[in-house]
Formats: structure tokens, sequence, C-alpha cells
């Protein structure tokens, strides 16, 4: 298992030194965005929603919590539960076209990212001039520099062994058609890994120690769905906050969240136990200062 890329299609291995078809600008002059429409879901990582939050779409927006991704009608976001792992995971929820309002995007006969803007739309947002070489319908990720590590990674997908965790590279092409794909432009694998400015592979390793240790226990028989229950609320972590008159200043930090959930994956629920109890008391000031705690996060 990856950190939840959604690979499919011609899925082929990649080696660092191999090189791929691939030409950058093609996404702006030759495309309408194509990779970014008619699928009713993408799989994103907790990590890919806290960059979300931080963008500065979302603060246009007014997006400021984990609920108002999760909760709105329709909702931006979705658990769903992956049957290879049986872990749940978050989705960027495809916005239905031609669909009555808040419907599903499977119930729909079209759907697009709700993320997927006209192009000059996201240059005007980020205060940019849009290049008078685009494409007259092109479309853009309005969150830019935020988007989920899957589309800055797209056409390669990162895939963990859920055995050694090793890191190991595919090419998958995003679209039938895809002009950046179909071009006689050629890069190297890591020469393109190096030009990724702002991926961070390295926090959402975190993440996949847990989904071992989670997937290692569904294997030897473990019913991990209490795990899984403490994964979606952590998913949705300023739910649990305001409803206890905390604001999202007071989220914990991703390490420490990963922390909770890797006791949890493991069977363990006492550090769980002990955020939510202080969280209920009002004090979990003393839950983030205790040092028994912070002595988790080495694992
Ligand atoms: S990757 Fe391909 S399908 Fe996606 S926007 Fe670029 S050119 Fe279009
Ligand atoms: S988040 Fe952005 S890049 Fe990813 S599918 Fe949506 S619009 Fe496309």
């Amino acid at each position: 298992m990856n950190d939840e890329p959604i690979l499919q299609g011609d899925e082929l291995p990649i080696q660092m030194e191999e090189s791929f078809r691939w030409k950058d600008k093609a996404c702006i002059e030759e495309c309408e965005g194509f990779c970014c429409k008619d699928r009713s879901y993408l799989m994103i990582s907790f990590h890919d929603i806290l960059m979300i939050l931080k963008s500065p779409y979302a603060k246009i927006i007014g997006i400021k919590n984990t609920c108002e991704l999760f909760e709105d009608n329709p909702p931006l976001l979705r658990i769903k539960k992956s049957q290879n792992f049986e872990i749940v995971i978050p989705n960027i929820c495809f916005r239905p076209i031609g669909a009555k309002m808040g419907a599903l995007p499977e119930h729909a006969p079209s759907n697009i990212c709700p993320f997927l803007k006209p192009l000059g739309m996201v240059y005007d947002y980020h205060k940019e001039k849009i290049p008078n070489t685009a494409h007259p319908l092109a479309m853009g990720c309005i969150l830019k520099d935020h988007k989920p590590d899957i589309c800055k990674f797209s056409p390669i997908g990162p895939m963990r062994s859920m055995e050694t965790g090793r890191l190991s590279y595919c090419h998958v092409q995003p679209y039938e058609v895809c002009p950046a794909c179909n071009s006689n432009g050629k890069v190297e694998l890591k020469t393109y890994l190096k030009s990724l400015r702002g991926v961070n592979i390295g926090s959402k390793s975190l993440f996949h120690k847990v989904a071992m240790r989670h997937y290692r226990r569904v294997q030897s028989g473990h019913d991990q769905s209490n795990f899984n229950q403490v994964l979606r609320k952590v998913y949705n972590i300023d739910r649990l906050l305001l409803d206890n008159n905390y604001n999202v200043q007071s989220r914990p930090s991703y390490r420490l969240l990963m922390s909770i959930l890797y006791e949890a994956a493991s069977g363990k629920f006492d550090l769980w136990e002990a955020f939510v109890n202080h969280l209920t008391k009002g004090n979990i000031e003393l839950f983030m200062r205790d040092k028994d705690n912070r002595k988790c996060l080495d694992y």
C-alpha cells in the first residue's frame, strides 16, 4: 500500500534512471484538466487535509476547520473504507454535474473535482498573470502548491510496501488522452522528483507506519474496527475540539496524532482515551505537556 494515491490502469514500475513521456506545459496549453474530471472520488491523506486547510483558497472561501470539509452538503471530503487494506481513508468528493443538488458523485453522469477551476480564476486567486499561451478552456487546481501529493506526483505514483515500508515508484497515465503523457517530451524520474517542490514524503511515512501496523493486525485476524473509529475521528479532529469548546489552534501536532494512531493501530487505546478525557475535562494543555506522552513519539 502507498500513502493512498489512486493508481489505476497501466501502472508500471519505474526506476530513478528511467524516463517517461512528459511535457509540463501541456497541462496549460493543450488540456481542459481532463485528469481532474470523470471520477467519483480521489483518495488523499490526513496530511493533505491539513495542507488544504492551510491553502489561500480555504482562507478565501472561509474554510477554517476539518468540519467544514467533511460536513457541508455536498461535502468536499468523505471518508471511505479501502477494501484492500480495511482502513478508512479520506477522499475528495467530486462534484456531480447533471444531478440534483446534494447528490453524491456516484449518482451523476459526470463529475469534476471541486478544486478544479477555470485557469483564469486560478491565476487571479494567486495574483499571477495567466500565460498567454493558455488553452482557451484550460482549467487548473485552485489549491496550487497545497494540492494533495497524489496530484503533485502525477503521473508518478509513490508506492510503499505494506511489509517493509520500502518506497518505490510507478508510472500511471492520468488520463487516456493526456496531452502531457502523449507528447514527444521526456523526463527522467529522478529529475522529475527533484522538480517537485513542497512534497513531503517524510511526514506521510509516519502514517504509513500506522497503516503497516494496522494491516499486520488485520492479517493476523484482529478486529480493527475500533482503530478505524479512532482514525475517523482524527480525520475530522476539529469536530472533537469544537464540541469540547476548543478552537482549532488547540489541534494536537501531526506527530502527536500519528503517535496516538500508531498505538491505536496496535490495539492500545490508552493514549487516545487520555487525549479524549483531557479534552472533555477541559485540560488538553496538560495532555500536550505530559512528558510520558512525548516519549511515545519515538516509534
Ligand atoms: S496531466 Fe494530462 S490530463 Fe492532466 S491536466 Fe496535464 S495534460 Fe491534462
Ligand atoms: S485536487 Fe487539484 S489537482 Fe487534484 S484532482 Fe482536484 S483539481 Fe485536480
